[in-house]
């Protein structure tokens, strides 16, 4: 193994013999965010993927994202360095499950957040993402209405839209892990300070803020915040792009996890051994790929 200036000598030259580009979700590792063309969240990176000029998609995400890439990508390369990095929240839902739910509600539209499997994917009329969930369900014109997997979003998207849906039981245990108590004491250490929290909070967290937003999302609640001090509730990777993109904002978390630790698996080394093994490769079975890309496809028109 060789130190970090050889490992990023090396990826620097194997990305261009490659014709790779680099993509990285907002919790990876700074390390990882900082060799990436492209940092951001599952719709901008969904965005990212299927516009950018590359034989290889180096995807340092989870594997969903990764699948994603391939469902938009049919004819690139989509490698995920690490293919242990799972999502438990993609994996409370499979297919048969959302079938199942599917012949209960025939009339149903079913909306599906991103982060959910190819094959779930497919199962569905719409794909989502926390940053365009709202406006997805809103322009449904559908008597019923089956939103899958997080039951937080989906309460929320409820909320916001005055639409009755059924909603999936799956949470994210990083986001859910986020207590009413522990912003609370956050606002009493940093009175003065703005709250903002991901969709994928419990309800009782999302009352207690002062924006709701996306990862990406948050960017814009920053900039555009009175205050230079924010209390921000989501994955704790998140403090990387935003103390770099506002230095002199002052952000506070609920403790220094929650940390995904499925987000935190890839490396340097894993990059580099990715992009000269040209492995492991993602693929979507093409049945599976051309159904998700319709539920895919909708989402992006939708924005
Ligand atoms: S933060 Fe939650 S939703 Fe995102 S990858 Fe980790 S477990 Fe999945």
């Amino acid at each position: 193994m060789g130190s970090d200036e050889e490992i990023l000598e090396s990826i620097g030259r194997l990305r261009e013999e490659r014709k790779a580009v680099i993509l990285a979700h907002n919790y990876q590792r700074p390390e990882i965010q900082d060799i990436a063309d492209y940092v951001g969240d599952s719709l901008g990176l969904a965005r990212q993927a299927s516009s950018v000029d590359a034989e290889v998609i180096v995807f340092c995400g989870v594997h969903f994202m990764a699948e994603t890439s391939a469902i938009v990508n049919p004819g690139k390369m989509t490698l995920l360095p690490e293919p242990a990095a799972g999502c438990p929240l993609a994996d409370t839902i499979t297919p048969e499950g959302l079938i199942t739910l599917k012949k209960l509600h025939p009339r149903a539209v079913v909306v599906t957040y991103v982060n959910s499997t190819a094959a779930v994917k497919a199962e569905s009329d719409y794909c989502c993402t926390s940053g365009n969930a709202v406006e997805v369900v809103r322009a449904i014109d559908a008597p019923e209405i089956i939103f899958t997997p997080d039951k937080n979003l989906g309460r929320y998207v409820q909320r916001v839209t005055g639409r009755e849906l059924i909603i999936w039981e799956g949470c994210c245990p990083i986001h859910d892990d986020i207590t009413a108590p522990m912003v609370m004491e956050l606002k009493r250490l940093h009175p003065a300070a703005l709250v903002v929290a991901h969709p994928e909070c419990r309800e009782e967290v999302l009352e207690l803020a002062d924006e709701v937003a996306s990862t990406s999302g948050m960017f814009k609640v920053i900039e555009n915040a009175v205050t230079d001090e924010i209390i921000v509730l989501t994955e704790a990777g998140m403090g990387y792009p935003l103390g770099k993109r506002f230095p002199a904002r002052r952000l506070y978390f609920p403790r220094e996890e929650p940390l995904c630790p499925n987000m935190k698996l890839i490396t340097l080394e894993k990059v580099e051994r990715s992009l000269r093994d040209l492995a492991p490769m993602v693929t979507v079975a093409e049945d599976i790929r051309l159904n998700a890309l319709l539920a895919v496809e909708r989402m992006l028109e939708i924005g």
